[in-house]
């Protein structure tokens, strides 16, 4: 979990064992080394706190009222009693300032208490009050004796993180800030600057000693900000340092094909365009094209919203790899991506008379060996798959152009074995995301990349209408259903499924199920969800795509791979469980023909704030733009993004969802340097050159660590 441009490491002096820090035995160096992977004075000064406590006033108990998230007050001990038995055993203490009294708490560690508190002594308590009756209390608060150092507050108390084992043997926040004070008291001058001069200044930062300093043991809430400040910068400017200067290098070392003939576009914007190309997917066509004839490799990264019209952009780009006999491949995560994208493809493909294939874990071991052969054999012009497609027994005569339909699913090592199908030079490769990602994250996840953006749906396209139903609406939504199916129209309607709740979830599908049949007994439903065999999918599925039921009840396994134009009615079900992308995803169903679409948020009446938002944001938008940058808000990047994503999940101090201000000035400052000296010769680059060998030196001992 080493961060990216962090660790001020770079000399001997970090790499001292922490046992030689003053105040720390062997047996504590021992808990470090395992619980936190804390060896030497370098890991423990990067050992960063995830967020800071106020200490710097003193709360009355008279004061206290429920808005305080927390108090701090300093006074007296007073007596204790225990009361009850067993697990209701408790230890429970007077604590007073003379403006009030409060109720200490103890469920745990009853025994140690009772031997060490003591009765009068002046403490300082901290911790969540909560009312109990007419009296104040705190449940297992903090609890300090009162000295001369603490006595003033004043300061802000970072909280670290601990283990259980650490918290069992009494190592706490406090404890590490101690031996923090001792590191960094020593430590000062070993504490190099690892940004140039000129970029300190430019944007007035504190200087990388003054921020560890800061960031550990704030003097102030001023200087609290002004380290984090400064540490996020330095972070986020190295993270994109490497994504660019790896763009580069790729755009200096890697070959292309140039993809100069363009009879097959031609013909096909000529002839077989089945409709005009919004001045979106114009522009990016033309953005893909400069790159395929530059003779560089294209890296690029194309993403826009459900039904922008990603796939007719797709095949376009594949007819410039088979104009320069080339072929192309797309490989989506999964069976039913893969089936939509060969649906999709296939219909302009035939319209050239272009050969098409398509290969999924389940493609039959004889149609295999026909697809194998034709790759191999270059009669096989396009191929669309999942993982199926990377095995070594795949292929290609020449391979100049994959596409990868990303969603975040597919690890850089899978993307690489697909290049690497092309002995002779690497294919071009477009990865493509099904929907938008916020501009923050698209630079770090895919900073490595040239970006294109498809930012407008095509036109006449009517915005589809969202409104939030509750549950005790349900006849009048009904009413609405039965008047849109007259209309000739059909409906979706969508439950949650997790795993977790599967058995309850199954349940409450069947029930509506039920009771949508009750309440249209005349009209044809289909249901559908993942535990039904896939030859009942299918058919159901068939059964709603000829418009031979009306109402398609069903889980998420909806989400993708529909489509279904005269669907003009998304109702959402609990749409409290679904987060903001995947409700977007679900109303992405509807609103892909030429009637008005609806989309209806079914709740409860209760609700929390952040659905209240996600509902407003869907009720609000149709953008896809707008509600992932509000989806990052609310879940940070690191639930939108899973866990493949190596890159991101480097970021110990930055935080994408606040910072992209920083994020960008420090994106700039790389770009700059990267233009004016890649190789870091100017003497004011050195900070730069010296900083990143000490990071490569850290990884690779990183790696031998875990
Ligand atoms: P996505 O970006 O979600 O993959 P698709 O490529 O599936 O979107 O396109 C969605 C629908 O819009 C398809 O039915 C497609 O034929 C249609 N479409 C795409 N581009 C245009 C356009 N420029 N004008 C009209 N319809 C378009
Ligand atoms: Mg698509």
């Amino acid at each position: 979990m080493s961060s990216e441009g962090q660790p001020p490491v770079r000399n001997s002096f970090f790499e001292t064992r922490i046992e030689f820090l003053k105040g720390v035995g062997s047996q504590k160096a021992a808990l470090f080394n395992q619980e936190l992977n804390i060896f030497n004075f370098g890991d423990l000064i990067q050992y960063y706190p995830y967020r800071h406590e106020d200490r710097s006033v003193f709360h009355q108990i008279k004061d206290i009222n429920e808005q305080l998230p927390a108090v701090q007050i300093k006074g007296r001990l007073r007596e204790w009693s225990i009361t009850g038995e067993g697990s209701k055993k408790r230890l429970i203490a007077n604590f007073t300032d003379g403006t009030g009294i409060l109720e200490l708490v103890w469920f745990q560690g009853i025994n140690w208490f009772e031997k060490n508190l003591r009765p009068n002594a002046e403490y300082i308590v901290y911790g969540k009050p909560i009312a109990f009756g007419s009296k104040w209390s705190i449940t297992h608060p903090e609890l300090d004796l009162l000295t001369a150092e603490n006595s003033q507050g004043g300061y802000w108390q970072p909280i670290y993180p601990l283990t259980d084992k650490l918290r069992r043997k009494f190592i706490d926040s406090k404890t590490i800030s101690k031996m923090m004070r001792t590191l960094l008291e020593i430590s000062r001058q070993h504490i190099h600057e690892t940004l140039p001069a000129n970029l300190v200044q430019k944007y007035r930062m504190v200087s990388k000693a003054d921020a560890i300093w800061n960031f550990h043991l704030p003097q102030s809430q001023a200087w609290l900000h002004q380290s984090q400040r400064r540490l996020k910068f330095e972070e986020l400017f190295y993270n994109q340092f490497r994504l660019l200067k790896n763009k580069l290098l790729h755009k200096t070392e890697f070959p292309g094909m140039v993809f100069g003939h363009t009879a097959l576009v031609k013909e096909f914007y000529a002839h077989h365009l089945p409709f005009t190309l919004t001045g979106s997917q114009v522009k990016v066509l033309h953005e893909i094209h400069e790159d395929l004839k530059t003779g560089r490799q294209m890296n690029r990264l194309l993403h826009g919203d459900v039904g922008s019209g990603k796939t007719i952009v797709a095949f376009i780009t594949m007819l410039f790899a088979l104009d320069n006999d080339a072929q192309a491949c797309l490989m989506a995560p999964t069976e039913i991506l893969a089936d939509q994208h060969y649906q999709g493809l296939k219909k302009f493909a035939d319209s050239l008379g272009i050969g098409i294939g398509k290969l999924t874990g389940s493609t039959k071991k004889k149609d295999r060996d026909i697809i194998h052969r034709e790759l191999l054999d270059g009669t096989m012009q396009i191929i669309v798959g999942t993982h199926a497609l990377i095995e070594d027994i795949v292929q290609f005569k020449n391979l100049g152009l994959c596409i990868i339909d990303e969603q975040h699913r597919f690890g850089v090592a899978q993307r690489s074995r697909l290049w690497a199908k092309n002995k002779r030079i690497n294919p071009h490769i477009l990865v493509m995301t099904a929907t938008p990602i916020p501009r923050t994250l698209a630079m770090t996840l895919y900073g490595d990349l040239d970006i294109s953006a498809i930012t407008e749906l095509p036109a006449g396209r009517k915005p589809i209408k969202t409104v939030h139903r509750y549950d005790k609406h349900r006849l009048s939504v009904f009413g609405f259903l039965r008047d849109e199916i007259a209309k000739g129209r059909q409906i979706y309607m969508v439950y949650p499924l997790i795993e977790e709740s599967e058995k309850m979830d199954l349940k409450d599908l069947m029930d509506g199920y039920e009771s949508v049949s009750r309440a249209f007994p005349d009209v044809p439903l289909s249901i559908l969800h993942g535990k039904m065999k896939s030859k009942d999918k299918d058919f159901e599925m068939q059964r709603f795509v000829r418009g031979e039921t009306k109402i398609m009840v069903a889980t998420t396994v909806i989400e993708v791979g529909v489509n279904v134009p005269n669907a003009s009615v998304m109702v959402i079900e609990n749409a409290e469980r679904f987060g903001l992308s995947q409700l977007h995803q679900l109303r992405g169903r509807v609103g892909r023909g030429a009637e008005q679409s609806y989309c209806i948020l079914m709740t409860d009446y209760k609700i929390s704030k952040d659905t209240r938002l996600r509902i407003e944001t869907m009720c609000r938008t149709n953008d896809g733009f707008e509600i992932a940058e509000v989806d990052l808000q609310l879940r940070g990047p690191g639930d939108i993004t899973g866990t493949q994503q190596s890159g991101l999940m480097d970021l110990l101090i930055a935080n994408l969802s606040q910072d992209g201000e920083i994020l960008k000035a420090a994106r700039q400052s790389a770009e700059a340097i990267l233009q004016d000296d890649a190789d870091l010769n100017q003497p004011e680059n050195l900070p730069i050159k010296a900083h990143l060998s000490t990071i490569k030196k850290e990884q690779t001992n990183w790696s031998r660590i875990s």
